[in-house]
């Protein structure tokens, strides 16, 4: 037997734990896979590595991709696995399909029972968001009945001492994922607030959140009534495995400087999230200028190191969920909160040579942003800039807040030419980019990117079926302000390689046996093109229900 580390212990002292299952991590993917182990009679143990529960899932808006799920199927909507792979198919990334099928046709197969599985086992309750497909033209695509939200929970319903250790977000969990779409509390606080105001004071003295908050306490609630046992401030730092076959046994914990070895008889699920906290890592596989990060900083890629280490093969490192974000501070630090402030009639996204490259209405806008020189692996367009005018300006009270508070993050200039010289793109570009944007506002459509067109841009710009193009807007009026653009990280989406049962392979194909692995620690089989509003939580929730109950099935 021999001991991997990812990080330096501090004192050794002999393994003291046996467990049937070792879930490392408390987000969406590692309760998921708790649930499913202890659901089916295991005795599972939770680590989490900070004091606070839940990972980026606690922090999310919860917005949750199940394909052919009950919920839409009793609103008769019709959809099935095969549609959904269909889609799959026509919306990723060309050439993913030689690699990933098996691990898509899996997902199909097992996201609409993991949902039920959840409702069944705890307090949780999802209601459909009636957002379309990001490419619902595409075979298969749906334009509803595939996106949903939990509904609000109380924090109280996992006792006092939890409820206190759930991870807050930097969004308002008060309204629920529906609320939001119906009410747009972002741009406009004042008036979304006073609509739902009885429904909000009863929400804070109930102590009830929607969103990832309600996601996280339904998902705990569910694990502790079945047994399982979470240890916070655990940092998992090392596998155990077998030197003669490979086999991973257990674990190396450092309890706040004490290192524990803890072993597990059926598994252990690698469920730690992303690398984008880890500074080496993260610019090794994203080079070019970052934004701002927003996931908690206690992701750092330990399971990604950890899996290299006992020899797994690791892929889609330069893959990441890349989402507009505004800056916050979040545990006394500069943050990133995901708000697609690009959604505006009157303001357009250029590169550094001044040029649209995509339209700002599309969901993946964060997939051409991060766009590479196939031979170089540089960044193509960074860094990248918003345009807007006056209008862009005056129309959300959160824009203004950050024109007055947030000077030098915001550039203003009363010409264009002005705008470009302090941002340094050349002027002779923006003036023609914006001339011809703002001649296809008058001429009613985009010829360049369509902008507004698709299912998903009319029902983001509020557009109805031949009606008049709200996504498009004339950038005209001075001032003019400019605002960096660039990757923002919700969180990477490359790790270890896995096969259609979540169990961890090796670069040859061959199985790690006892280590499995689910959600942003995994080589994710949707990277970082989108194919649905919520499709890291959906497939997150869905891998971590597979890896439980395979490693039942497979270590009887
Ligand atoms: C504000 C916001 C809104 C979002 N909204 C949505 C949305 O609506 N829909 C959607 O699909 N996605 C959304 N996302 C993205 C989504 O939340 C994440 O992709 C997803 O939650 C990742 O889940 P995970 O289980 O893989 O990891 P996480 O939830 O990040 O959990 C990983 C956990 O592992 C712990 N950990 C790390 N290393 C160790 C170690 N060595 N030992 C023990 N523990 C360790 C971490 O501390 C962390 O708690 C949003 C994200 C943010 C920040």
């Amino acid at each position: 037997m021999h001991v991997t580390t990812a990080a330096k212990p501090a004192q050794s002292s002999p393994a003291s734990l046996v467990t049937d299952v070792i879930v490392i991590g408390s987000g969406a993917a590692a309760l998921s896979a708790a649930l499913a182990a202890s659901v089916g009679g295991a005795e599972v143990l939770i680590f989490e590595k900070s004091e606070k529960i839940g990972g980026t899932t606690a922090m999310s808006g919860a917005g949750t991709w199940v394909p052919a799920n009950h919920h839409a199927r009793a609103a008769g909507i019709g959809d099935s696995p095969e549609e959904t792979l269909r889609y799959l198919r026509a919306a990723s990334p060309q050439g993913w399909q030689a690699t990933e099928d098996h691990l898509w046709e899996s997902f199909v197969n097992h996201a609409a029972p993991m949902l039920e599985f959840l409702e069944r086992h705890t307090p949780l309750r999802f209601e459909l968001i009636d957002e379309p497909d990001p490419q619902a033209e595409k075979p298969g695509g749906r334009v509803k009945g595939r996106m949903l939200s939990p509904r609000p929970l109380s924090r109280w319903l996992v006792g006092s001492a939890y409820a206190r250790k759930i991870r807050r977000s930097t969004l308002p969990h008060l309204f629920t994922y529906g609320e939001i779409k119906e009410h747009d509390p972002y741009g406009h606080p004042v008036t979304a607030v006073m609509r739902l105001a009885p429904t909000l004071l009863a929400r804070v003295l109930t102590n009830r959140a929607g969103q990832g908050s309600a996601l996280v306490v339904g998902l705990l609630r569910g694990c502790l009534d079945h047994g399982c046992r979470i240890e916070l401030k655990c940092r998992v730092t090392g596998l155990i495995a077998d030197s003669a076959t490979g086999h991973v046994e257990g674990v190396e914990v450092d309890q706040g400087g004490r290192l524990e070895r803890c072993l597990a008889r059926r598994g252990i699920v690698l469920a730690t999230g992303g690398f984008e906290w880890d500074r080496e890592l993260y610019e090794r596989h994203f080079p070019g200028p970052l934004d701002w990060i927003l996931s908690p900083n206690t992701n750092t890629g330990d399971g990604q190191k950890m899996a290299a280490q006992v020899g797994a093969a690791v892929d889609h490192m330069d893959q990441a969920n890349v989402f507009p974000a505004l800056p916050t501070v979040y545990e006394g630090k500069l943050h990133g909160i995901p708000i697609p402030f690009q959604l505006h009639p009157h303001c357009i996204v250029v590169d550094r040579h001044g040029r649209r490259f995509v339209s700002e209405f599309d969901y993946n806008l964060g997939e051409a942003i991060d766009r590479r020189d196939a031979k170089s692996g540089q960044p193509l367009h960074l860094p990248c800039w918003l345009i807007g005018d006056s209008r862009f300006l005056h129309s959300w009270t959160v824009f203004r807040w950050y024109a007055r508070h947030k000077m030098d993050w915001m550039r203003r200039a009363a010409t264009i030419e002005d705008l470009a010289a302090k941002i340094e793109i050349p002027a002779g570009a923006l003036v023609e980019t914006l001339a011809r944007y703002n001649g296809f506002v008058a001429a009613g459509r985009d010829a360049d990117f369509q902008r507004g067109e698709s299912a998903w841009e009319r029902y983001k710009s509020g557009s109805t079926d031949g009606g008049h193009n709200l996504a498009l807007g004339a950038v005209d009026r001075p001032p003019f302000i400019a605002w960096p653009l660039n990757r923002s990280i919700v969180g990477t989406k490359g790790g270890a390689r896995t096969n259609e049962r979540g169990q961890v392979l090796r670069p040859d194909g061959t199985i790690i046996t006892g280590l499995y692995c689910a959600g942003n620690a995994m080589a994710n089989p949707i990277g970082t093109r989108a194919v649905g509003a919520g499709t890291t939580i959906g497939p997150c929730l869905t891998w971590g229900y597979i890896c439980g109950m395979q490693l039942l099935k497979e270590n009887r």
